[in-house]
């Protein structure tokens, strides 16, 4: 079957910049590796096509130097590789993101199946996924555990919930977002990076899609927008309140009334 797999490029430490000015990440394609989420969702993809055959396709949202993440999922057994990069599409929040995947993923065509990952380190929404799959109009299983069952038009699959399980089959073409430890990822391959490390990468820009209005993407197609970035105050005061339980009831109360929280 045909997949596409989405994966994202994200900082790989948690001392990321942000630009003071716009509130944007800094994303200088340094400190960066692939989101640890998608490594599910990749392994995820082999496994089905070890069972049924087909192509395995990457792709990427993300300045051009994204094309690191890409070859990563190529020694690890993908068959290509694209990034969407575009100075047009920068500033999105999620409803801009995934609208410019979609687009991506609506430009390449013949899919039978996209997955993603469960969420990212640094966004952590969880959206993408589920919005993208609105955005092509086909179903979409978010927080798969694990899969049950492939076949041409359709696949079984365990979703997660918080008090629950659920068994769903869903119809191809399909979205499922991939839950963390479904399965065991594997190492990119040494000999298929000796392969295919001079393999190209295809980029896809602006001019490209087939939707041409600039308020869709980026930050003029973005609802949300960063007001202010600031680090919290760790110098916050603190005092202990000592004795049996109603000595420090008695002492909470009063420190909640002088701070006028009650
Ligand atoms: C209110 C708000 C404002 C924001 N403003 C900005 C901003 O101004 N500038 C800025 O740089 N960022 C901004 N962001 C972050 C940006 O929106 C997210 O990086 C982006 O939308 C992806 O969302 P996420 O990381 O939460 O992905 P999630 O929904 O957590 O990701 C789920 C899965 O979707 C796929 N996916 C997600 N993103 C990509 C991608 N880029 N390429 C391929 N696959 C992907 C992956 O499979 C991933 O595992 C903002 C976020 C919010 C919530």
């Amino acid at each position: 079957m045909n997949i596409m797999v989405c994966i994202k490029q994200v900082p790989a430490s948690s001392e990321v910049k942000i630009d003071p000015v716009t509130g944007n990440l800094i994303r200088d394609g340094k400190n960066v590796k692939l989101n640890p989420f998608d490594l599910f969702a990749l392994e995820a993809a082999f496994q089905i096509n070890e069972q049924i055959g087909g192509s395995i396709h990457a792709l990427t949202m993300g300045p051009d130097s994204a094309i690191r993440v890409l070859k990563e999922a190529i020694y690890m057994g993908a068959d290509k590789g694209t990034v969407i990069s575009d100075r047009k599409f920068a500033g999105a929040d999620v409803l801009a993101t995934a609208y410019t995947i979609s687009q991506m993923i609506d430009h390449i065509g013949n899919f039978d199946l996209v997955i993603c990952g469960k969420q990212t380190t640094d966004g952590d929404t969880a959206q993408v996924g589920p919005e993208i799959a609105e955005n092509l109009t086909i179903p979409h299983v978010p927080y798969v555990k694990e899969i049950l069952e492939v076949y041409e038009d359709y696949v079984v699959v365990r979703s997660g919930y918080d008090t629950h399980d659920e068994i769903v089959k869903v119809t191809l073409p399909a979205l499922l977002t991939i839950e963390k430890d479904a399965n065991t990822p594997r190492l990119p391959s040494y000999k298929r990076k000796k392969a295919f490390k001079d393999s190209d990468i295809n980029i896809i820009r602006f001019n490209d899609l087939k939707d041409q209005t600039l308020e869709h993407y980026g930050l003029l197609g973005s609802p949300t927008q960063v007001e202010e970035m600031f680090s919290p105050d760790t110098k916050l005061d603190s005092k202990a309140i000592k004795g049996d339980a109603k000595t420090m009831a008695k002492g909470l109360f009063d420190v909640l009334k002088e701070s006028q929280f009650i």
